[in-house]
């Protein structure tokens, strides 16, 4: 097992890290940017190294001053977390060459999964049901045209190198088709560096459910079932629970030996999630795969008992798979709320500022997974997610329970945040059935803002 990590990250992951890496008695060495001084994950390391300015593309992007940061403390493997560099391949083969173990699968897969339009033509190949679209990239204005009326309309155009829900446009016929290509286009470019897109049929109404993969280096690959995360804004996971309340237990088997199957058909290690669209017949479809750990990561532990992780940071170091697929068990309902500084009045715009009061909420059931504190400041220049409160009941009702008292106890003062918002989105009917899919919240938005 390594003896020192560096973790590549801010924020709550890092504190997730630090916290499994303790677990595991090994040391870790925390980086921060000059405005990320004070933050909880620079203060709970061993060991903090400054790796630059507040700008991510100065400190957490500066692939440079990590390896810099790695090779001083003499830390043998970097954990990228989600977000920054976790899904930069160069970056992973830089560790590589610097001969640090990157904590993720190997450079090729981050970089064929990483091209989402790549990705689709691999698992198309592997007999893997993929959305139906088209595979390359799209060159031109025209040539998107032409691509749509093939796969005809609505579709969806995607940034190929997209993530977080951005460079992502719906077109319902060709004039929305030639805005969407040049928006979706320009924020591609502005946000991920890259402005390649490509185009496929846009599912109505679908589920997102995804598959979490646990695979070692010696070709042993395990799923640790679902998580439905249909609950988004914007493209943007807002709640997530597992199980699924939509599959049958018939389905849940098949979907995951078909996620396992697209794990090895790129030869995949360690820990990854693989998306699928799952319409209201049942017909489900690979979306992407994302080849790191998942911010909603902690419901499937809770419902599995495994922590992820820690089989992160084993499977990394070389161990062997302990778990069998016949292992993996689903006991109880969990839900994951997340808590952004954020004004949901005023079209959820993000509120950075200074946490002057704080209450947490606790007891059985809950799981905070944050970086907040009292008096903490939340710097203006990185994502507005503070927290992810998780609940964890005997069943889904229980869960529900759970989450709105847990809720209902959290106070944070000084900046606005979507804790009331989660609080009355549980109270919707369409939730607590479970009826939902990705397009129930963007229309309970019309309705606010009616
Ligand atoms: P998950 O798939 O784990 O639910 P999200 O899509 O919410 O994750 O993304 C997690 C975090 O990583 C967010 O802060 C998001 O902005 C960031 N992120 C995801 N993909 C990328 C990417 N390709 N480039 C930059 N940031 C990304
Ligand atoms: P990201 O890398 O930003 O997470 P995804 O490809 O996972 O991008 O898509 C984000 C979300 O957009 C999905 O969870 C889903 O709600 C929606 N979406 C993506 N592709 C389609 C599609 N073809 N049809 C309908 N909805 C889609
Ligand atoms: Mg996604």
């Amino acid at each position: 097992m390594f003896k020192k990590v560096l973790i590549a990250n801010r924020g709550e992951i890092a504190v997730r890290i630090i916290r499994a890496c303790r677990e595991l008695g090994i040391l870790t060495v925390a980086v921060y940017s000059e405005i990320d001084k004070e933050a909880l994950h620079t203060q709970l390391a061993d060991e903090a190294v400054c790796i630059g300015p507040a700008s991510a593309k100065d400190s957490y992007l500066n692939i440079t001053n990590i390896l810099s940061a790695c090779v001083l403390t003499g830390a043998d493997a970097i954990h990228p977390g989600f977000g920054f560099l976790s899904e930069n391949a160069k970056f992973a083969k830089m560790c590589k060459e610097c001969n640090i173990k990157f904590i993720g699968p190997d450079y090729a897969s981050i970089e064929l999964m990483g091209n989402k339009a790549k990705a689709r033509e691999v698992m198309k190949d592997a007999n893997i049901p993929v959305v139906p679209g088209f595979e390359g990239i799209i060159e031109s204005e025209e040539h998107a045209s032409y691509i749509a009326e093939e796969i005809g309309y609505p579709v969806m155009i995607k940034a190929s190198a997209g993530g977080g829900g951005k460079g992502i446009r719906i077109a319902f016929n060709e004039g929305e088709l030639r805005r969407g290509y040049n928006t979706a286009k320009a924020e591609a470019k502005a946000c991920f560096g890259d402005d390649r897109l490509y185009i496929e049929k846009y599912i109505q109404n679908p589920r997102h459910i995804e598959f979490q993969i646990l695979a070692d280096t010696y070709g042993n690959v395990i799923h640790l079932n679902e998580r439905e995360c249909s609950l988004q804004r914007k493209n943007q996971k807002v709640l997530e629970e597992a199980p699924s309340t939509f599959l049958t237990s018939d389905l849940r088997i098949e979907m995951g030996e078909i996620a396992k199957k697209a794990a090895k058909a790129v030869n995949y290690k360690n820990a990854g999630t693989i998306e699928f669209l799952v319409d209201k017949d049942c017909n489900y479809y690979f979306m992407e795969m994302n080849t790191r750990i998942q911010v909603e990561h902690p419901i499937t532990e809770m419902i599995t008992g495994i922590d992820i992780v820690k089989e992160q940071l084993k499977i990394a170091s070389g161990l062997e798979l302990e778990l069998k697929q016949e292992d993996i068990k689903i006991k109880g309902h969990a839900i994951e709320c997340r808590i952004n500084a954020e004004d949901p009045d005023r079209d959820f715009m993000p509120c950075p500022g200074k946490i002057t009061e704080l209450y947490v909420p606790g007891g059985r059931g809950v799981r905070l997974d944050s970086a907040i504190y009292c008096g903490y400041k939340i710097p203006h220049c990185y994502d507005s997610m503070l927290a992810k409160l998780i609940s964890f009941g005997k069943d889904r009702e229980e869960a529900i329970t759970i989450m709105k008292r847990a809720l209902g106890e959290f106070g944070v003062g000084g900046v606005k945040t979507n804790v009331d918002f989660q609080f009355s989105l549980l109270e919707m009917d369409e939730v607590v059935r479970g009826a939902y899919d990705t397009s129930f919240l963007e229309k309970v938005m019309v309705k606010r803002n009616a």
